[in-house]
């Protein structure tokens, strides 16, 4: 384990030799190819895990792999469908995650110099998009002012007379896709704006003290979501603890390359939610959640933050896994809707969770699921992907939308704002829009009894 230095304290980083030593598990064997997303579209090897992981290690080696190369490591999604697929337990996570730092410009990251490569750097538009996005997304008070003029034209309806007269055609490929993503604001919405209550008591005997992380994109695009996961929490019994202070929890950097930046929001959320003292802290964004299980090696061979960094980890828990674990005690009252689950890869590929949120939806009365046709391929969103590689983001977003339209539900449930915006912006390009709903806004719903036509309703 290498060691560099942050203005806060060294930074932990794994060296060229632990990056060699993780991907020689690599035994070429291939039964991960036809679970990578970017092989089902191009069928080129070096679009595959196993290309990418011989890619990584020619230079780790020292090989020049000029630009092809960054294009290569740039077009994976970081879906970790691979992970799952590998009977070796080949760690891509932490190979990718490695190499998106070779061309990723981190701000906080000194020059690592060797023996960390450096792949050459990204166009000047392709750095300033970057930029904008890590200047923007982690911070819920720049994107509110960020997206104020966007939500003054959908008010205006002007994103549909754009739409209509063709204008995201004429935009570059990633304007058009943030156009296109960004998720017009519900009723539910529009209800739940302004912060949450620091403390949600619990109803009835308190049977757990959690805390709530808020996120950034959640906050902002669905403050609902929020809103719904306190509100089912506190039914099931907890105290549910929101930190005003907290920030981003650093799963975008560190998704990203930028791990000392990563490194940074770590430690912030960490004292947060020490400071909270909860049993345990429930995260409702996939992508987050899994960052946040990977706090201990995130921050493993910093001694001052270790143990507390691993403490924090291992409280850390998905809300389907929480809910499934803790089990229910207010009733469910019937919704009577066609709903089909949409698995994120945060969730089922990188935390392993794939039963609890089916469960907890089948235990809804009324609730049918239907399942969605090759479920465990990503749908494209993939953080910040579908913003940064639009075009390919755009293929599989469009394979997606076609397959939850072929299960005939009226609702598409998922754990994931990203996939939230990405498949429902796919489904209404293709002229079949569903209504869009987090787990816990229909487990919310059903609780509340608000019965099915008020509860689709909310979400338009
Ligand atoms: S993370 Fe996803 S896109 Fe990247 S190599 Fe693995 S399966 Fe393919
Ligand atoms: S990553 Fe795993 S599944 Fe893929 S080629 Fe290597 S050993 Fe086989």
């Amino acid at each position: 384990m290498a060691v560099r230095e942050s203005g806060q304290g060294p930074v932990p980083a794994e060296g060229p030799d632990e990056l060699r030593r993780l991907a020689s598990d690599c035994v070429h064997c291939g039964f991960c190819l036809p679970a990578c997303p970017t092989y089902q579209l191009w069928g080129e090897e070096m679009d595959s895990p196993r290309g990418r992981i011989h890619l990584i290690t020619q230079i780790l080696d020292g090989a020049d792999g000029g630009s092809a190369a960054s294009e290569h490591l740039d077009r994976c999604l970081g879906c970790m469908a691979c992970v799952t697929a590998c009977p070796s337990g080949v760690r891509y996570d932490r190979l990718i995650e490695a190499a998106r730092g070779w061309t990723e410009e981190d701000p906080e990251r000194p020059d690592a110099g060797p023996p960390f490569p450096r792949l050459p750097a990204r166009s000047a538009r392709e750095r300033a998009l970057r930029a904008a996005i890590f200047r923007l997304f982690p911070y819920p008070r720049r994107l509110r002012v960020a997206i104020a003029p966007l939500r003054a034209a959908q008010r205006a309806r002007l994103d549909a007379l754009i739409s209509r007269g063709g204008l995201p055609d004429r935009l570059p490929p990633e304007i058009a896709a943030a156009l296109r993503l960004a998720p017009q604001r519900t009723a539910a919405g529009r209800r739940a704006r302004g912060a949450l209550p620091e403390r949600v008591p619990a109803r009835g005997a308190r049977r757990a003290t959690v805390g709530m992380l808020t996120g950034c994109v959640q906050r902002v695009f669905f403050p609902q979501v929020n809103a719904a996961t306190a509100r089912v929490l506190a039914a099931d019994g907890c105290d549910v603890i929101v930190p005003a202070g907290q920030g981003c929890c650093g799963a975008l950097s560190l998704h990203g390359g930028r791990r000392a930046e990563a490194v940074r929001f770590a430690r912030q959320t960490i004292e947060t939610f020490e400071r909270a003292g909860v049993d345990a802290v429930v995260v409702n964004v996939a992508g987050c959640g899994s960052a946040m299980k990977d706090y201990r090696d995130l921050l493993a061979g910093d001694p001052a933050w270790s143990e507390r960094a691993a403490a924090m980890a291992a409280k850390v828990r998905d809300l389907s896994e929480f809910l499934a674990e803790l089990g229910p005690a207010a009733p469910r009252h019937p919704l009577e809707m066609t709903a089909t689950y949409h698995a994120a890869c945060h969730l089922a590929h990188a935390q392993r969770i794939t039963a609890q949120p089916r469960e907890l939806l089948a235990a809804i009365p009324g609730l049918r699921l239907a399942d969605i046709a090759d479920a465990g391929t990503c749908c494209g969103s993939a953080g910040i992907y579908n913003l940064v590689q639009p075009e390919p983001a755009r293929e599989l977003g469009e394979r997606k939308a076609a397959a939850v339209a072929a299960t005939g539900a009226d609702l598409l449930v998922s754990a994931n704002p990203g996939c939230s915006m990405q498949i429902a912006s796919a489904l209404a390009a293709r002229g079949t829009p569903m209504p869009t709903a987090h787990t816990a806004e229909v487990l919310d719903a059903s609780i509340r009894g608000v019965g099915a036509r008020e509860f689709r309703a909310s979400l338009g």
